[in-house]
């Protein structure tokens, strides 16, 4: 780490986040699809959802996945129809992996330092991820914003997230570094605070890896979390 970055009697503490930077969100897009796949199939008899939903998403419609998937398939559907498969997505135990860097880092760093995950979202949602991955012990502490007020509140950059963290984890004049893939928000309060900030650059992400808001520029960008020793020297 350079000098600027941390003094080398500060304690650092890596805390990261976790879609799209230590495993893969499309993964976690296309198994909830699958789930609600099925309760198509099963409850209204109609196929081919799945591979409907991975196609608008492909083609970039986030947010209008849903509706425009089932809309195509069950041309007289209702809102009920949609509500269910959210639901089918939401509740669904995800089929997911590790990055083999994510797992690396994660091994390399719980064993020499306090680890910390501040991640948004549905809290069962993200609940759901990190038991599917298996890597709640490697925490010192977690942040699932959507368990700290509704309508998504305290989703990042809202700084209670991190306040949190530099509580549970550390004392005073520790130093922490945040570790995330979406420079829309992974970033400014990281920096506002004094922590320093990395991006990881990955493939295929369901969040634009080029946004740019004031103050939210990625202090360091890596292209593995492998590399993650060049910057933290460590
Ligand atoms: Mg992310």
């Amino acid at each position: 780490m350079s000098n600027t970055d941390v003094s080398k009697a500060q304690k650092v503490h890596v805390i990261f986040d976790l879609d799209d930077t230590l495993y893969p969100e499309r993964d976690h897009a296309h198994s909830g699809f699958r789930a609600a796949g099925r309760h198509a199939e099963t409850a209204w008899g109609v196929s081919g959802l799945a591979d409907e939903m991975i196609r608008r998403l492909d083609e970039g419609h986030l947010g209008q996945v849903f509706p425009m998937s089932v809309a195509a398939l069950v041309p007289d559907h209702s809102d009920t129809h949609i509500a269910e498969v959210r639901a089918a997505y939401r509740d669904h135990d995800p089929e997911i992996t590790l990055f083999d860097d994510g797992r690396w880092a994660l091994e390399h760093y719980g064993a020499i330092a306090k680890l910390g995950l501040i991640t948004d979202g549905n809290a069962g949602v993200q609940a759901r991820k990190i038991g599917a991955l298996d890597i709640a012990h490697h925490f010192a502490a977690k942040v699932l914003t959507g368990e700290l007020g509704p309508d998504r509140a305290f989703h990042k950059p809202h700084p209670r997230a991190y306040e949190l963290i530099e509580q549970q984890i550390g004392v005073a004049g520790d130093h922490y570094v945040y570790i995330g893939d979406n420079p829309a928000k992974d970033f400014v309060t990281p920096n506002a605070r004094g922590w320093t900030s990395i991006q990881i650059i990955r493939e295929k992400t369901i969040h634009d890896q080029n946004a740019e808001v004031a103050g939210g520029a990625p202090r360091h960008k890596i292209q593995s979390l492998r590399q993650l020793p060049e910057i933290l020297k460590f």
